[in-house]
């Protein structure tokens, strides 16, 4: 079975296994890019990032979330994260989801959730960025920001390099801090590249133009070709180290964010915890499907979690192929359809 970007997406969005996946633990591997499941867990790994010279932003994961109890739960649990950030004094900031906080519930809901966070990041001086997610969401989320702008200058966003329209956004938001990368949802033809030369060089064109004429920015990306090219242009163009920084996911390419530090780069690892952790770590498979050494790894060495981990990993694995066939014979049929 081909295991594709597009296969790991769909399980990324797949409601049961989301829901199923917050009674397991964290299992399949996902405990090593996920810094466990509660505030102590998270604030132990930051220290020992902040101890190695890196600063965190982190993500109490959560997105898509329907249900208005739900969206304040979470709600809660980021200002119990700023409490803890400011209480341990640790170097992070927090990185969350619109639709974690209600966006799909109602925008007035969504924004009145963010304000309580925000205004609370802002008076321990804690910058707030809101992550990007499917285009679906893009617009109110750089809503959100526009309005909450206004009387905050804590928050940030996320350009992703895939869409066509990404340098209008970047020109609009350049006294913003952002955070530019590639992008990691399934994205049609009409809107975004598919390919990743394309992909790549509208990324190269974005940090560019940040870099050059923008606030601060954030060069989220594991690409040691992208950094590299990084490397050299602010070493052309004389653009000083507090101008801007780059960012990994926690977990991957620790060699390499050590060697950027030694460098004298700033440095930030993003920082996922919680138990709504499965849509987030199918989408890192999505990107790089090597990452399932991550789950071989964890299904082999621990005996005790070998029942559970094939269990889960069959029951993955059968739905997902399931729900391709059926969509596979549903194009089909369009397709047919189409061609009459
Ligand atoms: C800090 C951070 C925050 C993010 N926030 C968002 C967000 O808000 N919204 C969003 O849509 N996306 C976000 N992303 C995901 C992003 O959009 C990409 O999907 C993801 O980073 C994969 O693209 P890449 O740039 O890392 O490189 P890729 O295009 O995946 O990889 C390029 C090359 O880099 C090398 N490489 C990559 N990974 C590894 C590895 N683990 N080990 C060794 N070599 C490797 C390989 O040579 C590979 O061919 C974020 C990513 C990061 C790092």
């Amino acid at each position: 079975m081909g295991l594709t970007r597009d296969f790991f997406i769909t399980l990324s969005q797949n409601q049961a296994l989301n829901s199923a996946a917050k009674r397991w633990g964290l299992k399949l591997g996902a405990q090593s890019v996920v810094a466990g499941t509660n505030i102590e867990e998270m604030i132990a790994s930051v220290k020992k990032l902040n101890a190695q010279g890196i600063s965190a932003t982190v993500d109490n994961l959560g997105e898509f979330v329907y249900e208005r109890e739900e969206a304040l739960k979470a709600k809660e649990e980021i200002l119990a994260v700023i409490q803890a950030i400011h209480d341990h004094q640790v170097d992070a900031h927090i990185s969350l989801k619109p639709t974690q906080l209600g966006l799909d519930i109602s925008y007035n809901f969504c924004l009145e959730n963010l304000r309580e966070i925000i205004e609370k990041a802002n008076q321990y001086g804690i910058f707030v960025n809101f992550d990007t997610e499917d285009y679906g969401h893009l617009q109110p989320t750089f809503d959100l920001i526009d309005e909450l702008s206004a009387d905050y200058n804590n928050i940030g966003t996320v350009i992703q390099a895939y869409f066509y329209h990404s340098m209008e956004n970047i020109k609009k938001y350049k006294d913003f801090r952002l955070r530019i990368v590639k992008g990691a949802y399934k994205e049609p033809e009409h809107l975004a590249y598919q390919d990743k030369k394309d992909i790549d060089e509208n990324y190269i064109k974005l940090i560019e133009y940040h870099l050059l004429n923008g606030k601060f920015t954030s060069i989220a990306t594991h690409d040691h070709h992208i950094i590299n090219h990084v490397k050299q242009f602010v070493k052309q163009h004389n653009i000083p180290k507090d101008k801007f920084e780059f960012q990994m996911l926690y977990g991957f390419r620790k060699d390499l964010q050590l060697q950027l530090v030694k460098e004298g780069f700033h440095f930030c690892t993003y920082v996922p915890f919680g138990n709504d952790w499965f849509g987030y770590f199918m989408r890192r498979l999505a990107e790089r499907p090597q990452n399932l050494s991550l789950i071989a790894k964890q299904i082999f060495n621990k005996k005790t979690n070998t029942a559970i981990g094939v269990g889960a990993l069959a029951l993955i694995l059968m739905r997902a192929n399931k729900k391709r066939k059926k969509h596979t014979a549903k194009q089909r049929k369009c397709s047919g359809n189409y061609k009459k």
